[in-house]
C-alpha cells in the first residue's frame, strides 16, 4: 500500500491576542483535515498568513509578511483583519491566491483546497484537540467579536464588525476542556469585555445541565469555579465592573483588570469618543476599596490630535494619582479609515515622543515603588519557562509570572528554584519570596509547590 506523504502548509500569524485565536482555529482545522504544518518555508507547499491592520505599521509588516511568503513559497493565502480590505493586499502583492476577513475559516479552507485537495481519509480528519499556539498551561478564550463602539482613532469595528458575543454555555465548555487537559490560566478576551453579551441580550444558554446568562459577572463567577488563574482583559470602567472586582476580593478571579483608558483630559477622551470614559479616578479608588490587591494595568495614546500642554499634564496628574501598576504608552499614529485623521491641530512628531518619555519616566517611578513594596511578600506564581544560562546547573533558575503579570505584556518573577531545584516543572504553581524588584521584574526564590486541584474531570495529554 501506498503511504500518502501529508501536504505540508506553513502558517504566519500576526496581530493581538485576537487574532491568535483566530490562527489556533485555522490551525485546529488545518489539521483536522490531515494537512501538515510545515515548520519553515522550505517544507511549505503554499503559506497562510494571517494579517494584522491595526495600526500603519502593523499593516506594513503584514504586507512585508505575505511579500516574504511568497517570495519564498510563491503561494501565499491571506486572511485576518486586514483582509477586509484586499485592495490594499492586491494593489501591493497581486499574486496572492485568495484574501479573507478576520475569523473566516471556511474561506482560507476552501482556498486551501483549491492549492491542495484534501485527503479522502477518514481517520486523518478525527483530529480530537485544539490547536493552541500559547504554551500549554495558559490560553486565551474569546467571548465576543467585533465592536460596538465608534472610537475616533479605530477602525476595528469597520473592520470586524458590530458585536458577535459567543454563548455562556459555549465558552465555559470550552474552557472545562482546557482546564481539564492541563491549562492553569485562562485569559479572557475581546475588544471590550465589560460589554459581553450586550448584544445577544444577555441570553442564557446550557452549561452542565444549568442555564447560564451571557453576561461577564455571570461568566466569571463560573469560570471562578473551574478552580484555575481566570485573567480579564479588555475591560472598560462600567459601573457593573465593580462586581467583578467584588469576585476579585472573594478570590473567585484573579485581582488583574486590564482596562484601556487611552487618556485622561476628558476634551480628549471627547475626541477619541472613548466608551465608559468620565470618574476614571473615582472608579479606580472604588475598585481598591473593594479589593486592595487589585493590580491595574492600562494603556494610553500620547499626541492624539489637539493635545495640549494642558491635557498632556492632565494625564500626568492622572497617573500620579491613580497609581496604576503597570502602563503602556504609545504615541498616536494615524489608521488609514479612521474618523480620527480629519482632526484638527496634528501633534508634532518630535512632541509625541517627548510626551511619550515624560510619561514614561513618571510611570516608571511608581511601577518601581509598587514592586518595591512587594520586597518580602511571599507570591504565587505560574512558571512559564526555565532560564537555563549556559553557566547554570539546569533547572536552577525560573522565570514565572505573579498574579498581577499577564504573559507578553507584563513583566516576570525571575526565580530561583533554591532547594526545590530538579523538582519544579513548566506550567506548575509555586510560592516565591520576593527578594527584589526593578520597574518590572520581580526576583525571588521559590519557597514551596502548590499542590493544585482543579475543579474538573482531567483527560489524558494528547498532543496534535
Ligand atoms: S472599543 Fe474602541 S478602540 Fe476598542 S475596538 Fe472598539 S472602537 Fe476600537
Amino acid at each position: 500500500m501506498e503511504m500518502a506523504v501529508a501536504k505540508k502548509v506553513g502558517f504566519v500569524s500576526l496581530g493581538c491576542p485576537k487574532a491568535l485565536v483566530d490562527s489556533e482555529r485555522i490551525l485546529t482545522q488545518i489539521r483536522a483535515e490531515g494537512y501538515e504544518v510545515a515548520v519553515n518555508y522550505e517544507d511549505a507547499e503554499v503559506v497562510v498568513v494571517n494579517t494584522c491592520g491595526f495600526i500603519t505599521p502593523a499593516i506594513e509588516e503584514s504586507l512585508s509578511a505575505i511579500g516574504e511568503a511568497l517570495e519564498r513559497t510563491g503561494k501565499v493565502i491571506v486572511t485576518g483583519c486586514l483582509g477586509e480590505r484586499p485592495e490594499t493586499i492586491q494593489a501591493r502583492h497581486p499574486n496572492v491566491l485568495s484574501v479573507t476577513g478576520a475569523g473566516d475559516i471556511a474561506g482560507v479552507m476552501n482556498a486551501l483546497h483549491e492549492v491542495i485537495p484534501p485527503d479522502a481519509n477518514p481517520f486523518t480528519q478525527l483530529l480530537p484537540t485544539g490547536i493552541k499556539l500559547t504554551p500549554k498551561h495558559y490560553a486565551y478564550v474569546k467571548i465576543a467579536e467585533g465592536c460596538n463602539h465608534t472610537c475616533s482613532f479605530c477602525i476595528i469595528p469597520k473592520l470586524r464588525g458590530l458585536q458577535v458575543s459567543r454563548d455562556a454555555g459555549e465558552i465555559l465548555y470550552e474552557s472545562y476542556r482546557l482546564v481539564s487537559s492541563g491549562t492553569k490560566e485562562l485569559l479572557i478576551i475581546s475588544q471590550d469585555s465589560s460589554a459581553y453579551g450586550v448584544d445577544i441580550r444577555h441570553q442564557t444558554s446550557e452549561y452542565q445541565g444549568q442555564a447560564v446568562v451571557a453576561h461577564l459577572v455571570d461568566l466569571c463567577q463560573k469560570l471562578g469555579e473551574l478552580g484555575v488563574w481566570v485573567r480579564l482583559h479588555y475591560v472598560y470602567p462600567y459601573p457593573h465592573i465593580e462586581n467583578i472586582v467584588k469576585l476579585m476580593a472573594q478570590g473567585k478571579i484573579l485581582p488583574y483588570l486590564d482596562v484601556p483608558l487611552q487618556h485622561a483630559s476628558p476634551n480628549i477622551l471627547r475626541a477619541m469618543r472613548r466608551p465608559g470614559a468620565g470618574k476614571q479616578l473615582e472608579t479606580i479608588m472604588r475598585w481598591r476599596e473593594i479589593c486592595p490587591d487589585i493590580v491595574l494595568r492600562s494603556t494610553f495614546i500620547v499626541g492624539f490630535p489637539g493635545e495640549t500642554e494642558q491635557d498632556f499634564q492632565m494625564l500626568l496628574d492622572f497617573l500620579v494619582s491613580a497609581r496604576l501598576d503597570r502602563v503602556g504608552c504609545f504615541t498616536y499614529s494615524e489608521v488609514e479609515g479612521a474618523d480620527a485623521n480629519t482632526l484638527a491641530n496634528p501633534v508634532p512628531e518630535e512632541i509625541k515622543l517627548e510626551r511619550q518619555a515624560r510619561l514614561m519616566a513618571v510611570q516608571q517611578q511608581i511601577s518601581l515603588e509598587k514592586n518595591e513594596a512587594k520586597i518580602g511578600k511571599i507570591l504565587e506564581c505560574i512558571v512559564d519557562e526555565y532560564n537555563d544560562d549556559e553557566d547554570d546547573l539546569a533547572g536552577t533558575k525560573l522565570i514565572g509570572r505573579s498574579q498581577g503579570d499577564a504573559p507578553g505584556i507584563d513583566g516576570s518573577v525571575m526565580i530561583a528554584a533554591g532547594e526545590l531545584v530538579g523538582q519544579i516543572k513548566i506550567g506548575d504553581l509555586i510560592q516565591v519570596r520576593i527578594e527584589d524588584a526593578d520597574e518590572y521584574d520581580l526576583y525571588g526564590e521559590a519557597v514551596s509547590i502548590v499542590d493544585w486541584q482543579p475543579n474538573v474531570i482531567r483527560m489524558p495529554t494528547m498532543t496534535v
